[in-house]
């Protein structure tokens, strides 16, 4: 095994040799996804669950044709299936978005999200929001000064 972290310009550690800090700290950076040449000021990460307070909101409906079929099994739904609405009207079995929620907080079809238990996530998203509400007023200014 030796020879093949020498390839690799690696030294074994010796007895009593300190682990190198740099190492750990790329490790880092590449985790959250900071050290990617394309970052985009995007939440690294799959973003946090749904807050159960979302979830135990979504409305419950009766599914009432049969041309939709649920986006994350892909089975087709019957009329009269039982089916959970997320806010942004998409249909999915119960099991199918419950166990996608406690995962992810965003629909599956269309990324609309909902609330976190998250407060890094939740404070990550108002940061974004206020960073694209200045841009809007900077172009709305740009906008009525010179058209
Ligand atoms: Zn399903
Ligand atoms: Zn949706």
């Amino acid at each position: 095994m030796a020879g093949y972290f020498e390839e690799m310009g690696w030294a074994e550690l010796e007895d009593g040799q300190q682990p190198n800090h740099l190492l750990d700290m790329a490790r880092f950076l590449i985790d959250f996804g900071l050290y990617e040449d394309n970052f985009t000021g995007e939440w690294p990460r799959l973003p946090p669950p749904a807050s159960k307070e979302a979830v135990q909101s979504l409305a419950d409906v009766t599914v009432e044709t049969d041309d939709k079929s649920c986006p994350i099994c892909l089975k087709k739904f019957n009329i009269g299936d039982k089916a959970k609405e997320m806010p942004c009207h998409h249909q999915f079995h119960a099991k199918c978005i419950l166990t996608w929620l406690d995962k992810t907080n965003s629909c599956p079809f269309c990324r609309h999200e909902l609330p976190t238990d998250n407060e890094g996530y939740e404070a990550f998203k108002k940061e974004k929001k206020r960073a694209e509400q200045r841009k809007e007023d900077i172009e709305t200014l740009h906008n009525s000064m010179f058209s």
